[in-house]
């Protein structure tokens, strides 16, 4: 079953460098799906059109199967059922400690007190947070603050997981501590996707991957069917 699927998508930034070029994309429910591509392929423009921050120039995107209208009601139930982590975790943790970061965005989704101590306290186990929980934010390393990213996107349970880099700026050891915790947190109704240069962690995490090159798909497979053909 497709989660999320771009028809014909095209997006062009007002100075007209064109990122994406008439791309389609189908993303199944409950994998676990790698993009990698050089810098400037148009990743991160992907992502933001997934989420609805940034709206095509042309073409469609589907959520389960019904197209974006990109209201506001529809952004918002939209941006609910897909999360980013951005590559630079300093751009989404504001608040004035780890606790209260995470707690963030469940509340936002209105939970009751219960749920939303629930759902913290399960993103704050997946992702070995719990001994930072009373610091602020911004005085963390990296590797902790991608945590705690992470961490704020459990806790919202979305339906769709969006990485970008998850492991970058990490040294080997963190960044393999950031698979695991990917691997851990994917279930059947949980679908991840991230980006990522470590082409050796994509091919041992994904089930899929993606290769987009100059704003167009060049390979989706499996890691073995794209390395193949390499
Ligand atoms: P990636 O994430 O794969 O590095 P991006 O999606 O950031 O790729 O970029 C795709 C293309 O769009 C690149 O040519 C980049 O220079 C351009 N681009 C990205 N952001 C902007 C922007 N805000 N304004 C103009 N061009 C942009
Ligand atoms: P972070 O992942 O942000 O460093 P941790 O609490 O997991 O946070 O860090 C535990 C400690 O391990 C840190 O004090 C850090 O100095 C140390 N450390 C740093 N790099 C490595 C490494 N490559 N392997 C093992 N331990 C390391």
């Amino acid at each position: 079953k497709t989660i999320i699927s771009m028809e014909n998508i095209t997006y062009e930034y007002p100075d007209k460098t064109l990122a994406l070029k008439n791309l389609s994309l189908r993303i199944d429910k409950g994998k676990k799906i790698a993009l990698i591509g050089n810098n400037g392929a148009g990743k991160s423009t992907l992502f933001l059109l997934l989420n609805g921050i940034l709206k095509p120039t042309n073409g469609d995107l589907f959520f389960n199967e019904t197209k974006l209208t990109y209201t506001r009601t529809d952004l918002k139930k939209l941006r609910q059922k897909v999360g980013i982590v951005f590559q630079q975790p300093d751009s989404q943790l504001f608040s004035s400690s780890v606790y209260e970061d995470i707690k963030f965005g469940p509340k936002n989704l209105g939970l009751s007190a219960e749920e939303i101590q629930l759902a913290v306290n399960e993103a704050v186990r997946l992702t070995e947070t719990g001994d930072l929980k009373e610091k602020p934010p911004h005085f963390l390393s990296l590797g902790q603050k991608k945590r705690v990213a992470i961490a704020g996107i459990i806790a919202m349970n979305p339906e769709l997981m969006i990485l970008d880099e998850p492991t970058a700026g990490l040294d080997p050891y963190y960044a393999k501590k950031i698979m695991r915790i990917l691997k851990d947190i994917h279930h059947e109704n949980r679908t991840i996707l991230l980006s990522t240069h470590n082409v050796d962690l994509a091919y041992e995490w994904a089930d899929e991957i993606i290769v987009l090159h100059n704003g167009t798909i060049m390979a989706q497979g499996t890691p073995v069917e794209v390395f193949q053909n390499k």
